[in-house]
């Protein structure tokens, strides 16, 4: 047998960096007392500028699809219209969620692996013809790999009737995405633990303006754990409704530590840098990367191998020979497409394990010398960031 160092690189969960590992695993402390208070209290603090929020970002013990339904059943009431963007399996999911509860729901479907047309969605709540209450969008549609043009929506949206609220699924994009509600027209924002933010799954978070705050008050809809009331409350006290995973809180500090340690900027930066490098190295492998580079994910990048053969044959390889997980595709993508994860602790040199692993996997399938080719184009992108 031959070693390779194990790399995970699906887009989520993400490798937990030791930093965060080490304080999820200090002793417990009694979720009702000062100690956990005073965790509480930095961690809703410390989200703050990861989210782009003047305001404390609620955190629940659940994961990331409960601050989506949250998201809704706080924002809509049983009889509101409301208009879902779906552009691949997440979409899908905000899809279910609003079926399960509402009966007006509207979708607006876009093509898996596109982004969506802002023009295009506005013509369509006009001829909607009727009040819409709020919009649902992921920010990255983490299933195809697209970043949608999340500011243009927004703003589109708040010329088009600024009393929709804008609610974002950022579950795989925030922490490494320069966002802020207010410039970006957003009213609530949701993630969780495991994608970006490099925590083990189990926590979902919640950041919101004043006018969302104010909305969940005012929102009939019947709901009880994900009453988002019920958190603001306990987050004014700095605690919680529930049990709250307390060591994922602590997470929460060291992951806020390890992000001020290098800078949000940098942190950003980085997750381009990879994806723009990564890109070049896909592509001189003679794979096709799914989504047009405007709207490509610094998070997550999909391609398509030239066949099934060969598809299946570079991720079970990848995960069997060399120990790096990657994704398949999700919904009618899959079979046709694999996904890479690039969120998280992630160095831009890591990423030189799967394309150089890459290049001897396709060098062998297609009988055809690969070596050295992609990581020449991966190195000529990054080194303008190192
Ligand atoms: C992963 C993901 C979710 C769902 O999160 P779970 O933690 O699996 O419930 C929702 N939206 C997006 C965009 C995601 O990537």
């Amino acid at each position: 047998m031959k070693y390779y160092h194990p790399l995970l690189l699906t887009p989520g969960p993400t490798p937990v960096p030791e930093h965060i590992l080490h304080a999820t695993q200090l002793p417990m402390v009694g979720h009702r007392s000062s100690d956990f208070e005073a965790i509480a209290e930095q961690a809703f603090k410390s989200l703050k500028p990861i989210f782009g929020s003047k305001n404390e970002v609620m955190i629940l013990t659940s994961s990331g699809t409960s601050v989506l339904e949250a998201s809704m059943l706080n924002i809509a009431n049983p009889d509101d219209d409301i208009v879902v963007i779906v552009s691949g399996a997440f979409g899908n999911r905000f899809k279910q969620i609003a079926e399960t509860y509402y009966d007006n729901v509207h979708i607006f479907e876009v093509e898996w692996g596109q982004a969506v047309s802002v023009p295009d969605f506005i013509d369509f709540l006009k001829s909607l013809n009727t009040e819409i209450t709020a919009v649902f969008s992921q920010y990255c549609e983490t299933s195809t790999a697209v970043l949608h043009p999340v500011h243009e929506l927004g703003k589109a949206l708040n010329d088009f009737d600024s009393s929709i609220y804008f609610v974002v699924d950022g579950v795989s994009c925030i922490g490494a995405v320069d966002v802020d509600l207010e410039r970006d027209y957003i009213d609530v924002l949701v993630s969780g633990s495991q994608k970006a933010i490099m925590l083990p799954p189990g926590l979902g978070f919640v950041a919101y303006n004043n006018r969302a705050k104010e909305r969940f008050n005012a929102v009939e809809t019947p709901r009880f754990y994900l009453d988002l009331n019920k958190y603001l409350k306990s987050l004014a006290e700095h605690s919680t409704p529930f049990t709250p995973n307390v060591s994922l809180f602590r997470g929460v500090n060291a992951y806020a530590e390890l992000i001020n340690a290098e800078g949000l900027d940098q942190v950003v930066a980085r997750h381009y840098a990879i994806r723009d490098g990564l890109r070049q190295a896909l592509k001189a492998l003679d794979l096709e990367l799914l989504v047009q580079d405007v709207y490509a994910s610094p998070t997550v990048t999909a391609f398509t191998p030239k066949s099934k053969d060969e598809l299946n044959y570079i991720k079970s390889e990848l995960k069997n020979r060399f120990a790096i997980t990657i994704a398949g595709g999700q919904g009618h993508l899959k079979g046709q497409i694999l996904r890479i994860g690039h969120m998280g602790q992630i160095s831009p040199f890591d990423i030189l394990q799967v394309v150089s692993a890459l290049e001897i996997l396709l060098s062998e399938f297609r009988n055809e010398s690969y070596v050295g080719k992609a990581i020449t184009q991966y190195m000529e992108v990054v080194k303008a960031y190192v």
